[in-house]
């Protein structure tokens, strides 16, 4: 269940609709903190929470378990990757977004994406058993074995650059005291000329000192042309040699978009109208990253939580008004931009609010904690994730470093299209 989903899910609370989530994993994931996952900051557990949690408390909502496929040729059911059909009378397609290589050679196979529980944790275990392996083998360390590259240098990118290089100088190099963790590098590497492209240019360029400040090398204008198991190779010629590549370069739509016939964008994202819905599909709406859907000035809205949020309350507000609660269809969907933050390291973070109003530094990385606490769900992640946060503050150490997982198949492998849909069927109405 996804922000999108989740959001429109609860929203129809009230309505007088039957509700059910329907996802291929049982729980939520909230992806903004997946790079702590990856860089033992966090416990997987404490940014996941149980889907049949979140819905306990709704009457109206249920969840099943499954991979969709597609939709019927009717327009009125889901098929699932177990041959069932799930008949709906109104649908909400939320499935999001996943990794997007821009067939790079070797980038499927050999990069490490970041977009799901069990890719941060195999990440984790992955740059962890490189260590383990060099503290064995110390000859490997000049082939990589401790080196990360981190392709792109967005939000995703410079977050977890950051965050890896303070596990490796304050944490591994106390795990590893016989390993001269000293020769651990990490690369972000970005192929336009700064940093955090929607920021202003006074704080990419902060972000940039910052991450250097923490002896992240920082490889502007440079194009990953291809990825191996030992390295990348990079467009002007050079290599980087690095037994981890990180692939934090872009998303594009889940390979469900594909199997729907229809209108898509050339991300994959599937085109909606000003109500977020498929044209010439009444009942057929989308949400969140998979929603092609554009601003008043036709520029296709960011793919970040909070459009995910606001457009899954929307529809909910559409589909209560659909079913004679609650008044007329409501105004076209319209984005109210929060802004942007995000954290480089310790004590330093960027924030850029729509308004103009910006900050850097420890204050803005105060304001991410917060903010990053409070959209957590449930309270026992709050508490166990400003709980972590404290410990690896005051202590400069990190929790988790443990050796769990081998590299999962990709996140939409099992998926050859398919949607988290709200199956919203009005009580005793169309079906019955
Ligand atoms: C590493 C990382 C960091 C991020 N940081 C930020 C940040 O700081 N701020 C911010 O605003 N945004 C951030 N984002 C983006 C944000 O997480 C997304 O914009 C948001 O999750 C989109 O919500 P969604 O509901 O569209 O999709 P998702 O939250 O991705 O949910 C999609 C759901 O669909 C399910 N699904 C997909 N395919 C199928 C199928 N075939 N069958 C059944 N179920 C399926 C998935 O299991 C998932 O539960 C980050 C993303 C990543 C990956």
């Amino acid at each position: 269940m996804g922000h999108g989903g989740m959001a429109c899910a609860q929203a129809l609370r009230r309505a007088p609709v039957d509700v059910l989530v329907v996802d291929r994993h049982n729980y939520h994931t909230f992806q903004p903190l997946l790079y702590q996952v990856a860089t033992a900051g966090l416990d997987v557990e404490n940014i996941t929470q149980p889907a049949r949690h979140i819905l306990r408390t709704q009457a109206n909502a249920d969840f099943r378990l499954a991979t969709v496929t597609g939709v019927a040729p009717d327009g009125r059911a889901l098929t699932t990757a177990d041959g069932d059909a799930i008949p709906f009378d109104a649908l909400v397609l939320a499935a999001g977004a996943t990794t997007a290589t821009f067939g790079v050679p070797g980038a499927d196979e050999h990069a490490f994406p970041l977009k799901s529980a069990t890719e941060a944790l195999a990440l984790r275990s992955h740059i962890l058993e490189r260590f383990e392996a060099a503290s064995a083998d110390p000859a490997l360390v000049d082939a990589g074995a401790l080196t990360v590259a981190v392709v792109g240098g967005g939000a995703t990118g410079v977050e977890t650059a950051g965050a890896l290089s303070e596990l490796f100088q304050c944490v591994l190099a106390k795990d590893f005291p016989h390993l001269d963790v000293s020769r651990a590098r990490v690369v972000l590497v970005e192929g336009g000329p700064a940093l955090m492209e929607a920021y202003d240019d006074d704080l990419r360029d902060y972000t940039r000192r910052a991450l250097e400040r923490r002896g992240v090398e920082v490889r502007l204008g440079a194009q990953a042309a291809r990825v191996a198991p030992d390295g990348v190779a990079l467009a002007d010629g050079t290599w980087v040699a690095a037994h981890t590549v990180i692939w934090a370069a872009g998303v594009k739509a889940v390979p469900l978009a594909g199997a729907l016939g229809l209108e898509q964008t050339r991300g994959g994202r599937l085109i909606v109208d000003d109500r977020l819905r498929v044209p010439g599909r009444e009942n057929l709406y989308v949400v969140g990253d998979l929603a092609g859907a554009t601003d008043a000035d036709g520029r296709l809205y960011p793919q970040v939580a909070q459009v995910a949020i606001q457009q899954g309350r929307y529809v909910a507000r559409a589909i209560t008004r659909a079913v004679g609660r609650g008044g007329p269809p409501p105004e076209p969907f319209v984005y109210r931009d929060p802004g942007m933050m995000a954290t480089i390291g310790r004590n330093a973070a960027i924030l850029q609010l729509a308004s103009g109003f910006k900050l850097r530094g420890w204050l803005a990385w105060l304001g991410w904690l917060l903010v990053h606490v409070v959209a957590l769900v449930g309270f026992r992640n709050r508490t166990a994730v400003l709980w972590s946060w404290l410990y690896n503050y005051w202590t400069y150490d990190r929790g988790p470093r443990l050796i769990l997982t081998a590299r999962p198949p990709a996140d939409d492998a099992d998926a050859p299209e398919g949607a988290a849909p709200v199956a919203a069927r009005t009580a005793g109405v169309a079906a019955e």
